[in-house]
């Protein structure tokens, strides 16, 4: 390394070791703890580096490599040709700096022209046909080698599993997550007490990484294919440029965005960019940038790649949206599971389109490794724009007088003392009868997706657990011996007590053993493992009467249960005060109805989410109630706990919109509803 100074050689090895870190997180747990931002920050340094000491550089170097290495356990699988990454700015500068490289790199006489289309927020993929059919399917990987992801992307709406042309057809594209879809596998993680996807990212590249396809497809994965990589009769084949391989992509029946433009100079680069930047809040799908291509393939030979991207390609990345703000109060939700989640209570303020009052803090480690502090000015993100979090302190607006956040002893909401096992992140309350995580349980039991009781919020569970009508879960099937202390609570009236009690004889008869067993949130145990053993078992008695170590044995074998998940159950199962609560849900009369769903998902963009339609919208308000239905939709005449959106058209009032905030019902207008019909 000769002249390389020690501090050179020291600030290596640690933008090396928290690269790496960093990457392990995105990549191998997809959990990233910084933002891309900061990390692009961090991987710059880096690169600038190296460049100054070439002697730093080495193979095992993060500039040298793309991605991270598929996991230990899973099946592999080498690509045909390796797949890069692309090279990337957040600067108009760096694509003037591109453009010139370009020219020069390609010589007199030879003009590019580039290919402007958006830069989907998802994970990238590899897919193989043969013989026109659908027969392998690698995530990136390393670049070199990936996982084999081949069940899982015959789960991906509009991916065929054929296409007419018969030669071999390698191609690559970004699988990623509907806005909409997103937030409904997020409620479902909370629901099951699991830390929710960061970003539209880590879930599409989770999803794809799961181990059963069935699970797979909840997440209605989709795809959109950009690139034609390489055939039998050599590269590239059928097509002279970018555009027309895509047109050509599409011709086969595969999807693609659909949005590229060829601009001859830079200028129409820039008017791209200033028209997608407006137009992306209203696309379905998440996007994070603007590629710019080459678009003549014989061009692209001819600028090759370096270690990590190829020369003919640049990604022009939006910043995500962020806010100053100050941190006014660290407090704590804990969940059914006892585990203690830090909130940020913020001076409110606004962001990406909403007023941000509370922000997530992770974990306890989080706000000890930033030094979080009540009192400081933080920047707020909304991370892939969906949950805000605090992303960092600034530091020189720091009150004198500050003093270093304390980890808390004990539960916000019983006061237990808190625990914390091993290798955990989390704290948690330990005490099974804490009122906070029974009224966390209460409202997951009584969710659309679980046991539905409708009429019963967040608001009037407070109500019931603080007047101890309800201790467990099954105390809710006695409501109705309960009636007139129900209607003695505050703002309670006959009217709204009857809607209540009527819900919860609905509920004690008419839902199914699986809605049951999802409600029941046992660890581990979500809807599709509940829908697998209520296949198995016909009702709670059925389950109830089975010896546990059989039961565990049974279901462990039980592809989309397994080991952890059947341990979990009997677990469950074999607790007395669980077990006692379970035999009394049955003396209540607790009878379950017949799953008549067949297990087979419905059609259409829609399917999962719920809407209520109000205000002034384009089209008369039977006209969209019936699109919803077509596209797999369910249509709610108000808004109700589960309604998954409200569509507000104009003229809707405030309270309308406060009150589905208030629910945790999204509001959106009508132009991101026509988005979300778009297909
Ligand atoms: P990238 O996401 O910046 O860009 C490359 C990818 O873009 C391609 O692999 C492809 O999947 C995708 N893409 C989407 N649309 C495309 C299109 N039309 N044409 C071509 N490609 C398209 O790069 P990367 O290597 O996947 O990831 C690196 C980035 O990931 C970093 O710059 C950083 O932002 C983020 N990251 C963050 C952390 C963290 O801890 N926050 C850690 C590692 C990486």
């Amino acid at each position: 390394m000769g002249e390389v100074s020690e501090d050179a050689v020291g600030r290596h090895r640690e933008l090396v070791a928290q690269v790496r870190a960093h990457d392990r997180a995105y990549y191998v747990l997809d959990a990233p703890t910084v933002s891309d931002r900061e990390y692009d920050r961090l991987f710059a340094e880096l690169k600038s580096l190296e460049q100054a000491h070439p002697g730093l550089v080495t193979p095992e170097s993060p500039t040298q490599r793309v991605g991270a290495q598929p996991r230990e356990g899973v099946v592999k699988a080498e690509h045909p040709v390796p797949m890069y990454s692309l090279d990337n700015s957040y600067d108009l500068g760096a694509l003037e700096e591109f453009d010139r490289r370009v020219r020069e790199r390609l010589g007199d006489g030879e003009t590019p022209v580039y290919v402007a289309e958006p830069k989907i927020d998802g994970a990238s993929l590899e897919v193989i046909y043969r013989d026109g059919l659908l027969a392998a399917a690698i995530t990136r990987g390393d670049g070199v080698m990936g996982e084999d992801a081949t069940a899982n992307a015959r789960t991906i709406r509009g991916l065929p599993l054929s296409i007419p042309e018969k030669r071999e057809v390698i191609l690559r594209g970004e699988v990623f997550i509907h806005g909409a879809d997103l937030e409904a596998v997020n409620v479902v993680r909370r629901g099951a007490g699991e830390e929710p996807f960061a970003n539209p990212r880590n879930a599409a590249s989770g999803a794809l990484r799961l181990l059963d396809p069935a699970l797979t497809a909840a997440r209605k994965l989709r795809i959109s294919l950009y690139d034609l990589v390489y055939t039998e009769s050599g590269a590239p084949p059928y097509f002279a440029t970018h555009s027309d391989m895509l047109k050509g992509l599409q011709d086969w029946g595969l999807p693609t965005h659909g949005l590229e433009q060829r601009c001859e100079t830079l200028a129409g680069v820039y008017r791209y960019l200033d028209d997608f930047e407006s137009k992306r809040s209203g696309l379905p799908y998440p996007t994070d940038g603007v590629v710019l291509k080459v678009d003549a393939l014989s061009q692209r030979q001819e600028l090759g790649f370096t270690a990590r991207f190829p020369r003919w390609a640049i990604a022009y990345k939006f910043a995500a949206e962020q806010a100053t703000t100050r941190l006014l109060a660290i407090t704590g939700d804990v969940g059914r599971t006892g585990a203690l989640t830090p909130v940020a209570e913020l001076q409110p303020v606004a962001l990406a389109g909403t007023t941000v009052a509370r922000a997530s803090l992770h974990n306890v480690d989080y706000i000890a490794a930033k030094d979080i502090r009540v009192g400081d000015t933080v920047v707020v993100q909304k991370a892939g724009e969906i949950i805000p979090q605090v992303m960092r302190v600034v530091l020189d607006q720091r009150p004198p007088e500050s003093v270093a956040w304390t980890v808390p002893t004990e539960c916000p909401s019983c006061k237990a003392a808190v625990v914390r096992e091993e290798g955990e992140a989390a704290l948690r309350c330990p005490n099974g009868r804490c009122p906070g995580r029974l009224r966390a349980a209460l409202f997951h039991f009584t969710r659309r997706t679980a046991m539905d009781v409708d009429h019963l919020g967040k608001v009037l569970i407070d109500q019931l657990v603080a007047a101890g009508l309800v201790q467990d879960l099954a105390d809710v099937f006695a409501l109705p011996s309960k009636r007139d202390a129900v209607l003695g609570l505050e703002r309670m009236a006959e009217k709204s007590v009857d809607n209540l009690l009527a819900s919860v004889e609905r509920s004690r008869t008419e839902r199914t053993f699986a809605q049951l067993l999802t409600g029941l949130g046992i660890p581990l145990v979500g809807a599709s493992a509940a829908k697998l053993i209520a296949g198995l078992y016909p009702d709670l008695p059925a389950l109830l009467g089975q010896d546990l170590g059989e039961l565990e044995e049974k279901l462990a074998e039980v592809h989309g249960i397994g080991a952890k998940m059947a341990s979990s159950m009997v677990a469950f199962l074999g607790d007395p005060q669980e077990r006692a609560m379970l035999e009394r849900m049955i003396a209540l009369g607790l009878t379950s109805q017949e799953d008549t769903s067949a297990g087979a998902a419905g059609e259409g963009p829609l399917v999962g989410q719920s809407f209520c339609v109000t205000g002034t919208l384009s089209q008369p308000r039977p006209v969209i109630h019936e699109k919803i239905r077509a596209a797999g939709g369910e249509v709610h005449d108000r808004v109700k706990k589960g309604t998954t959106f409200l569509v507000a058209g104009e003229n809707t009032g405030k309270s309308k919109k406060d009150k589905a905030e208030s629910y945790g019902t999204k509001v959106i207008d009508e132009p991101l509803f026509r988005a979300m019909l778009a297909e």
